[in-house]
């Protein structure tokens, strides 16, 4: 196994890609701290499902936009699980509509959450993983964050931000061990895309060169990857799992 020994936190991983980021870790053999901001009935039975498989899991509520809540996430996690190693500051919200319309609080929000969360995940965890000179963070941006759509500045701006950040901050840190990546999913049926996937499903599936969406495992095994000993050399990637449809120039095809 993998990841023996080591403990995880993955931020909002109750349910759709962070939960099943904290069940592909746990298969191999991490624990994991599954935080979660108002899903508790769904963080107690994952946290279940992870000890019924054989590692540690516990439950830990807070809100990763709060500065002080993310370090109480990282100090209970490091209580109760006896260290941290791997950071998933997968958190995330969507609050969709065109810029003529967007509200003040459509565009904080979703900046508070997405990118907020990051930085201040990011930033309760270096003690630590500075102290032990050891770490691997791991950010869920989107391929939004690298291409545009209608409707989605806010959120393409938050996830282009953690991109930008992610380089950084992979830079700023590898002097102390500390490896920092992004992975970029496409679409993945989860609660978030659900309106979109079945209003026009069919239709945007048929323009992934891959003819299909992610599964929420397909952007497991690439954390489970970034976070273990396979890739020891990279730090600074943003990486997509999209199927390819941000390899392609989007005008559809040549009559
Ligand atoms: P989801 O809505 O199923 O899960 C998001 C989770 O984040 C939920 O458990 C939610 O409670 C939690 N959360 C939201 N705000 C929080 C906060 N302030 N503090 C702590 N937890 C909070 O959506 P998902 O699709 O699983 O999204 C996971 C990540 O993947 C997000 O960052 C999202 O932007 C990214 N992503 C998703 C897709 C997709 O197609 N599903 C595509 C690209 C990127």
């Amino acid at each position: 196994m993998k990841l023996q020994d080591k403990v995880a936190l993955v931020t909002g991983g109750a349910k759709g890609i962070g939960r099943a980021i904290c069940v592909a870790l746990a298969s191999e053999g991490a624990s994991v701290a599954v935080n979660y901001r108002s899903s508790k009935a769904e963080a107690l039975d994952l946290v279940h499902e992870i000890e019924a498989a054989g590692s540690k899991g516990i439950a830990i509520a807070g809100d990763v936009s709060n500065a002080a809540e993310a370090v109480s996430m990282v100090e209970q996690t490091v209580a109760e699980l006896g260290g941290l190693h791997v950071l998933v500051n997968n958190a995330g919200i969507v609050k969709d509509t065109l810029i003529f319309n967007m509200q003040p609080d459509d565009w904080q929000s979703v900046m508070n959450v997405n990118f907020g969360g990051v930085f201040n995940g990011t930033k309760a965890a270096l003690s630590q993983f500075m102290a032990q000179r050891e770490g691997t963070i791991i950010n869920i941006s989107s391929v939004m964050g690298e291409r545009g759509w209608i409707g989605q500045a806010n959120y393409s701006a938050s996830k282009g931000a953690i991109n930008a950040f992610t380089r950084s901050a992979a830079v700023e840190l590898a002097r102390f061990g500390i490896r920092v990546n992004a992975v970029l999913p496409g679409f993945a049926p989860t609660d978030m895309v659900a309106e979109l996937v079945d209003k026009g499903g069919r239709g945007i599936k048929k323009q992934i060169p891959l003819r299909d969406f992610a599964r929420v495992e397909d952007v497991a095994s690439l954390v489970v990857f970034l976070a273990g000993p396979d890739s020891t050399y990279m730090t600074g990637t943003c990486l997509p799992v999209d199927g390819g449809a941000s390899a392609q120039l989007g005008l559809g095809r040549p009559e």
